[in-house]
């Protein structure tokens, strides 16, 4: 059945980003989904995977991972979580501050990795979300990556904002796009490729706004049952 979701919208994914003439990535979230789901997933020629737990990656996932799997930390990170999780993931979509991104310097660098990271920016303003507020605390933290060479920024990632409303999340994805270009003018050397942004319920606005990567749970796995 996950086959089934996947293709339908992997399909709606690829005909969006034919529309808007730029590749666009399908990343599948997995979290609290069982690592079969994942395996069904993979088997079904899905290989980007998306994961918002320390606990559940070291539980869920084997350490040897079936060929080409690539998995990608998307969820809040602590800093006391940070050693656990750098051996584990390919890239983390989720920093949110200059302290968390020396952190995962630091830890890469110890095991000789360099870490692919994306900067969280909080667009909506959503007290509960994780993410830069400031647009200065995130242009530091830019110019500090330069010199941390075992963080490989690669681009921004969002969350929309909660409730649904079209033109709130249209105002918050253009939002990330306007602060790309203007660190790209900032620091031209920086990579800000990659664009994470749309979810099951927004991602056909996040595309036309211009996402190049889209994190898709609900909508391939089913509904997620949270442990009460
Ligand atoms: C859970 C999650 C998603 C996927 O959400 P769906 O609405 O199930 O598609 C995407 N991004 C992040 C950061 C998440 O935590």
């Amino acid at each position: 059945m996950i086959k089934v979701a996947l293709d339908k919208v992997r399909n709606e994914v690829d005909a969006e980003a034919k529309k808007v003439g730029r590749p666009v990535r399908l990343m599948a979230v997995s979290k609290l989904h069982p690592y079969e789901a994942v395996l069904e997933a993979y088997d079904a020629g899905q290989r980007l995977f998306g994961e918002n737990h320390v606990q559940e990656v070291e539980e869920k996932f084997p350490t040897a991972r079936p060929s080409g799997m690539e998995l990608h930390m998307i969820g809040h990170l602590q800093g006391n979580k940070v050693k656990k999780i750098v051996p584990l993931v390919d890239a983390i979509d989720s920093v949110d501050s200059l302290k968390l991104m020396e952190k995962i310097a630091s830890c890469s660098s110890s095991i000789g990795k360099r870490m692919p990271v994306l900067l969280e920016v909080n667009t909506s303003g959503e007290e509960a979300k994780s993410g830069f507020l400031s647009d200065e605390e995130l242009f530091t933290a830019m110019e500090a990556s330069l010199s941390l060479p075992s963080i490989h920024i690669y681009g921004l990632m969002t969350v929309g904002p909660l409730g649904g409303d079209d033109e709130k999340t249209r105002l918050a994805f253009r939002k990330l796009v306007s602060l790309k270009k203007e660190a790209m003018g900032k620091f031209p050397s920086l990579d800000l490729s990659v664009l994470s942004m749309g979810m099951s319920g927004d991602w056909p606005i996040a595309i036309e706004e211009g996402s190049t990567m889209v994190r898709i749970g609900t909508a391939i796995f089913g509904e997620r049952e949270y442990p009460k």
